[in-house]
């Protein structure tokens, strides 16, 4: 199968009954200051380089921001934090990423949620997640061929990618690298290519507001995944 159709196949997936209905509840409900705009309300794809040298993985989109434009990161506080670090570091063309029409474009670098669809609190279950694995490990096989950096954000993006890599056929260290902010791991590609893991803080409000993850934070290991991906 092709990235396309494995994007048509996702955008139509009902597999997880709470995050259908959270999804499309959402939707329906739509917050005050979005009101009058349409709300995508299904899963999400990912988004940008189909051949990327740097892949970030994230956790699922959010309620008013991805699933509402139909972009990941796109439209919420974590995106503006994310896109306005990728620009700085040149791996993005403008430095917001408002909806899906704004002329933005991702430089040799792919987005993939963990899991595709919103879930409440911003917290999918385990069964949801598992549910939901097999996407991302075929987007994964299908787009990793010339991957040399993965941007994991939050403990929940550096295990998901731990999995998966070893699902399609990576080498990868054991025991288990911990993450953390600028922790690193190299995984070995079946082809001999190493791909490095790269932690960050996740750019939740939560992070940024508290100041855990700062600008300067976050600019570092984008920068480390820019410079990986000139390699
Ligand atoms: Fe399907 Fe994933 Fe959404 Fe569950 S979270 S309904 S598996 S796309």
């Amino acid at each position: 199968a092709t990235l396309d159709d494995l994007e048509a196949a996702i955008s139509v997936c009902r597999a997880c009954d709470r995050l259908v209905r959270w999804r499309e509840d959402v939707a329906v409900g739509k917050r005050a200051s979005f009101a009058g705009e349409p709300y995508w309300g299904r899963p999400i794809g990912g988004w940008g380089d189909p051949h990327p040298s740097v892949l970030i993985m994230g956790l699922a989109p959010a309620a008013n921001g991805g699933n509402r434009t139909g972009r990941i990161f796109t439209g919420d506080r974590s995106g503006d934090w994310l896109f306005a670090s990728l620009h700085r570091v040149g791996l993005a063309v403008q430095e917001t990423s408002l909806h899906a029409g704004d002329g933005q474009r991702l430089v040799r670098t792919r987005m993939v949620a963990t899991v595709r669809c919103a879930p409440p609190d911003n917290k999918p279950t385990t069964d949801e997640r598992d549910t939901c694995a097999p996407w991302l490990h075929r987007e994964v096989a299908l787009v990793s061929d010339r991957l040399r950096a993965v941007v994991c954000l939050g403990s929940y993006g550096w295990d998901a990618a731990l999995r998966v890599f070893r699902e399609v056929g990576y080498d990868v260290p054991r025991p288990k690298p911990r993450f953390g902010h600028g922790a690193e791991a190299v995984l070995v590609a079946p082809d001999g290519r190493e791909v490095v893991l790269l932690g960050s803080y996740h750019p939740s409000q939560q992070n940024t507001f508290t100041g855990k993850l700062t600008e300067p934070m976050l600019d570092a290991v984008l920068g480390r995944a820019a410079s990986l991906a000139a390699l």
